[in-house]
């Protein structure tokens, strides 16, 4: 509903600033007494505004925008419903239970319109509003592009954290090319059940999320699962970066490059992660590259297993054809191009061509396992 109305809210902002010359100099007793915003993370932002006029007041609109990376900034307005009057209080406010929420650290820009019977129209000056976690007494430390947020353990935690956060930047650029081009926020929650408390929709597992229009990454990490956290940390500022690096208006990254990358930035594969591989090739039940491409299958072992074989095929690219190849799809991917034609340009394969080399490539890796294991 609010997004059906953001074109009409741009044309209004094109025609704001020609209009301006005549409310000065009309005899308006058209007047804003008050405006206001509170901010209830995670869930909600209350706007209110007071203003009053000689005649009627007709007309009251807020109009808002979220601040992030995005190609057409978009205006949202509100249309506020209520009775004309010479005074007038209102307020309105977004709630994110309804539309899907905001990261700490984002912020969002307003301002109010205001018009009475007579045509006189005003406008308050736009107003930046910061959407900060404040329950938390958020400490920071910064190095280079990254800045960390946290409220718990010491500052050694926090160091260990950023020499996570650049290690994992480094490797990520050693094994893709790909460096960090905007500023990142880290929000280090101590445990997952407050970064759940910090999401409108967060899903069960959720340990980490990656807000990549707002630069912006939540993880929640234990103060004695650093370990843990490490994985956590390369995994979000992969998506962050490689998000970064090929953003487009045009299309986005199959889903096995991105969580690939990702997981490959991690470190070596886990175990669970393994096995369930090695048992899909023992039954010739892995899944096509193309199928994930699409966002992956919610249930636990699909899931596991598309994971799994994401990393292999990053593992497989890096290996057989290099970084400088690897930068080269992502430059690519950033022009825009489809799933078929970025690989073919590179690659000189399509998504079936890779899925068939890669299956080469994971059952010579199965065959020299096994015969690793006998003897
Ligand atoms: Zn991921």
């Amino acid at each position: 509903m609010i997004r059906k109305v953001s074109i009409l809210a741009l044309v209004v902002c094109l025609f704001l600033p020609l209009l301006s010359p005549g409310l000065v100099q009309a005899q308006s007793e058209l007047t804003i007494v008050d405006s206001s915003v509170q901010a209830d993370f995670p869930h909600r932002l209350s706007f209110s505004l007071s203003a009053e006029s000689d005649v009627n007041i007709t007309d009251v609109r807020l109009h808002y925008q979220v601040d992030q990376i995005s190609f057409a900034r978009v205006t949202s307005e509100v249309y506020i419903e209520f009775a004309p009057d010479t005074s007038v209080d209102e307020d309105w406010t977004w709630d994110m239970r309804k539309t899907g929420g905001l990261p700490p650290g984002s912020s969002v820009t307003y301002w109010w319109t205001v018009e009475d019977a007579k045509g006189d129209r005003v406008a308050t000056a736009p107003v930046q509003v910061d959407f900060n976690d404040n329950r938390y007494p958020w400490r920071s430390l910064a190095e280079g592009e990254v800045t960390i947020y946290w409220y718990e353990g010491d500052d050694s935690f926090a160091q260990e954290v950023m020499g996570a956060a650049q290690q994992a930047l480094a490797r990520l650029a050693e094994d893709t090319g790909a460096e960090v081009e905007k500023q990142v926020e880290m929000y280090i929650y101590a445990d997952s059940q407050d970064l759940r408390e910090a999401m409108i929709f967060p899903q069960e597992w959720t340990g980490g999320a990656a807000f990549t229009r707002f630069g912006i990454i939540a993880i929640g990490i234990p103060t004695d699962k650093l370990d843990w956290g490490r994985r956590a940390i390369a995994h979000e500022l992969t998506h962050l970066v490689i998000h970064q690096v090929t953003l487009n208006p045009y299309s986005d990254l199959p889903t096995w490059l991105d969580e690939g990358l990702a997981m490959y930035t991690e470190g070596e594969l886990e175990p669970v992660f393994i096995a369930i591989l090695n048992k899909a090739i023992a039954e010739n039940e892995l899944i096509s590259v193309r199928s994930l491409s699409s966002p992956f299958s919610a249930y636990a072992e699909e899931s596991v297993l598309s994971y799994a074989q994401s990393y292999s095929l990053v593992d497989f690219l890096i290996t057989d054809y290099g970084q400088g190849r690897m930068l080269e799809l992502l430059n690519t991917f950033s022009q825009g191009s489809g799933y078929d034609g970025a690989l073919e340009r590179v690659y000189d394969f399509d998504m079936d061509g890779l899925n068939a080399l890669w299956r080469d490539y994971v059952a010579e890796q199965y065959r020299q396992l096994e015969e690793g294991g006998g003897g």
